[in-house]
């Protein structure tokens, strides 16, 4: 969920994933003010819905791809890592194309640790089960299918 009002002054600003507040004062605001804490604690459980709905929806699609690929990435996440740099609503085919663009260069730089690949993914990871991120496939776009 994007959020594009200040949950303590209502001022609007551009709105950015995961910003609350128009500036740091308002921020500071939100610590020691009670309608501050509710304020984050409706907008929290706002994205948490949010989230939960997208990943349903995504789950159905990886379903699908497994179902025509069995063979393909085995977990979920793994197959979001991919799936979000794709926008708009590619067909399983497409997904599965890109997923297979990936040589065994990109693969075998993945599995050493410290790796730059293994860095993304790590970054993916914390925001993929994150409490306060959105999964989303690409920057611009969230699927709606
Ligand atoms: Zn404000």
């Amino acid at each position: 969920m994007r959020n594009n009002t200040c949950i303590i002054c209502n001022r609007e600003f551009e709105p950015r994933e995961g910003k609350l507040y128009c500036s740091n004062s308002c921020k500071q605001k939100a610590f020691t003010d009670k309608k501050g804490q509710l304020g984050i604690a409706m907008v929290r459980e706002q994205e948490k819905e949010a989230t939960q709905k997208k990943m349903n929806l995504n789950f159905l699609e990886y379903e699908q791809y497994l179902k025509k690929y069995p063979n393909g990435l085995d977990t979920f996440q793994m197959y979001c890592f991919f799936r979000k740099n794709l926008a708009g609503t590619p067909t399983i085919e497409q997904i599965n194309s890109y997923i297979k663009s990936f040589t065994g260069d990109w693969w075998e730089e993945f599995w050493q640790n410290g790796s730059p690949a293994r860095k993304r993914y790590k970054e993916f990871e914390e925001k993929f089960w994150g409490d306060e991120s959105v999964v989303s496939f690409s920057k611009n776009e969230e699927i709606t299918k």
